[in-house]
Parts: structure tokens; sequence; C-alpha cells
């Protein structure tokens, strides 16, 4: 099923993503945290590809694959460019398609100074040009609500932004915050510019300090005073850090939905306790919104 038919279908569209396991990492976590998830019924899972400007594989490919066979779930396979050239990009729509896929999500990749880009595509844009042309897939694209790192103003980013709206992308996902307002503003700024496609929030439950100061220093999110709080009291015990973590995570996401926001996506982390405690205490809110009456 093509995932535009769902935002037609559902107010709330609730999404989770996988990333396939680093070169000694093993896959049963996914599988675990797709396990935990099955009877929750998200409606869609992601996977990502060679994400932080690593090699990718066929793993996206093979995870998606078994999403959709194995799990009964719809995939969304993640792809990038800036290391590709069109011969490859065209050869894994091949295998995507092969398998059964038929949505992506098409991304220019994180920069990486070890890996010089093949020099084909420059912007995500011209990605989903590419996947449009070819036909046979809905797109998905990527947003910023403090703006992309890379991009002088979010004036700038959300003129971009546009460009692959009207490139053919059919939904956006957000990069994670941890702010509801900035969501909110963003949303605002991109009604002005023209954007109607709906614009699911990226959540990322915070519940390992190291990992969360990581993901800060790569996607340029702001920690708000509340979660510093939070991070300082509790940062130093995992199991506390845990359960403050998913409370505040479960809170933004309330919040989000009761303002109409179209959909969450879930950055569980291959987690399977954070999916399962996350979707648990969600499951009835989104069920709900979706059985209201416009
Ligand atoms: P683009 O939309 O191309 O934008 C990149 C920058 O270029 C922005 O600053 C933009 O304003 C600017 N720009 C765009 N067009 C133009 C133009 N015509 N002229 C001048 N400037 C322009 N990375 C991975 O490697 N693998 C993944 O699986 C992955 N999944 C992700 C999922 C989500 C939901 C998000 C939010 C990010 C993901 N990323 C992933 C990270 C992403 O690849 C990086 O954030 C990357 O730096 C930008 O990708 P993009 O598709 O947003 O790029």
């Amino acid at each position: 099923m093509k995932i535009s038919q769902l935002f037609q279908q559902k107010k709330a569209v609730f999404s989770l993503e996988v990333f396939p396991p680093k070169k000694n990492g093993t896959i049963d976590a996914i599988y675990r945290t797709l396990d935990s998830v099955r009877d929750l019924k998200p409606d869609y899972v992601s996977v990502t590809y060679g994400a932080g400007g690593n090699p990718a594989d066929d793993s996206t490919c093979r995870i998606a694959r078994a999403i959709k066979e194995d799990y009964g779930l719809i995939p969304l396979a993640h792809l990038t460019c800036l290391n590709s050239d069109k011969a490859q990009i065209y050869a894994t729509l091949d295998e995507l398609e092969q398998a059964g896929i038929e949505n992506v999500l098409a991304l220019r990749g994180d920069k990486n100074p070890d890996r010089p880009p093949k020099g084909e595509f420059k912007y995500a844009s011209e990605l989903i040009r590419t996947i449009q042309e070819r036909g046979g897939f809905d797109v998905a694209a990527a947003c910023y609500p403090e703006g992309h790192p890379d991009s002088p103003t979010l004036e700038a980013d959300i003129r971009h932004l546009k460009e692959k709206v009207d490139a053919g992308a059919s939904h956006l996902v957000t990069q994670l915050f941890f702010d509801n307002e900035d969501y909110y503003n963003f949303l605002y700024k991109l009604r002005e510019a023209g954007i109607q496609t709906p614009v699911q929030a990226g959540i990322m439950p915070v519940t390992n300090k190291s990992q969360i100061e990581r993901m800060v220093s790569l996607c340029g999110a702001s920690i708000p005073k509340r979660l510093v709080r939070i991070l300082s009291r509790y940062g130093h015990n995992p199991a506390a850090m845990m359960d403050a973590g998913i409370a505040y995570a479960t809170e933004q996401i309330i919040d989000l939905l009761s303002n109409g926001a179209h959909g969450i996506h879930l950055y569980t982390m291959n987690n399977p306790e954070v999916a399962r405690r996350i979707s648990g205490s969600i499951g009835s809110i989104v069920h709900c919104i979706n059985e209201q009456e416009d």
C-alpha cells in the first residue's frame, strides 16, 4: 500500500523507524523490535539507509522486505543519493520494486569527509525527481523544524523544502525535536510557503544521555531547559533516565496529537522496550483521534 493513501484515510498516522545493524551488530534487535510492536499495528515502519554518511548495503531492502512479508506491515525504505550515481539509484529502485516495496523516503544523505560525493546528485529534490520520472513509488522527504544545519536560515531551508514537494514528495517527516513550539511554528511557515503536504512529527525518546548528546551534535536539534534538567538529574541512572525519557516523549506526542499533528514517526533506535512502552501508552489516543468525525 502507498503511504499517501494512509494520510488520506487517517487523521493521525503512527510509524516507527528502525536501522540496519552496524557491521558487527546483530539483526535480531530489529526483529525483536518488530516482534514486540507487531500487535500494536504501526501504520508503517521505515528502515534507514547507510545513515551518518556510512556506506549502504542491501540490508535496507532485506529488512523492508521482511517488514512486509514476515510482519504484514507497510515498509518505507530510506534512500540517499549523495554517494550514488543514477545507475546505482536505478538498480536500488529495481531491487526495491522486486521486493514489493512501494514507498521510499528520498534523502540527500549526510556528508562524510572520507567519502567524496559521486557528483551526480547534489540535493534530495534531484533524487525525488529521478524517482518520479521512473515511477512506481510513493516518495516522502525529510524536513527540519529548526532548519537544516547546512542552511543559513530556516526560511532558505523552507524554500528548498518546497522544491522537494514540487518535485513530488507526498509527505514529510521531521527531524527529531524536543520543543513542540518549534513544530507548530514550522507548520505555520510551511503553510505560508504554500506547502500543504502532511508533516509527520519525528519524536525520539531520550533514554540515554550520551546517545542524545551525539544525536544533537549531528543534527543540531536544541534541548529545552526542561529536558536539560531531566538529563542532569537522571542521566547517570539508566532506569530512571529511561522512565523520564519515555514520559517526556509521551507528553510531547499527546500534545502534538491534541493539536492536530497529522502523524507521529517514532525513532525507536532499535530498542524494543521503548517502542513497546510508547506505542502502548499512546495507542488508545491515536485510535480515538482516528475514530473522530471531522
Ligand atoms: P536536502 O533536502 O537536499 O537538503 C540538504 C541541505 O541543502 C539543506 O540545508 C537545504 O536547505 C539545502 N538545499 C536543498 N536544495 C538546495 C538548492 N537547490 N540550493 C541550495 N541549497 C539547497 N541520512 C542517512 O544517511 N540515511 C537515512 O536513512 C536517513 N534518514 C533520515 C530520515 C529523516 C526523517 C531525517 C530528517 C533525516 C534522515 N537522514 C538520513 C539524514 C539526512 O540525510 C541529512 O539530514 C542530510 O544532511 C540532508 O538530507 P535531506 O534529504 O534533508 O537533504
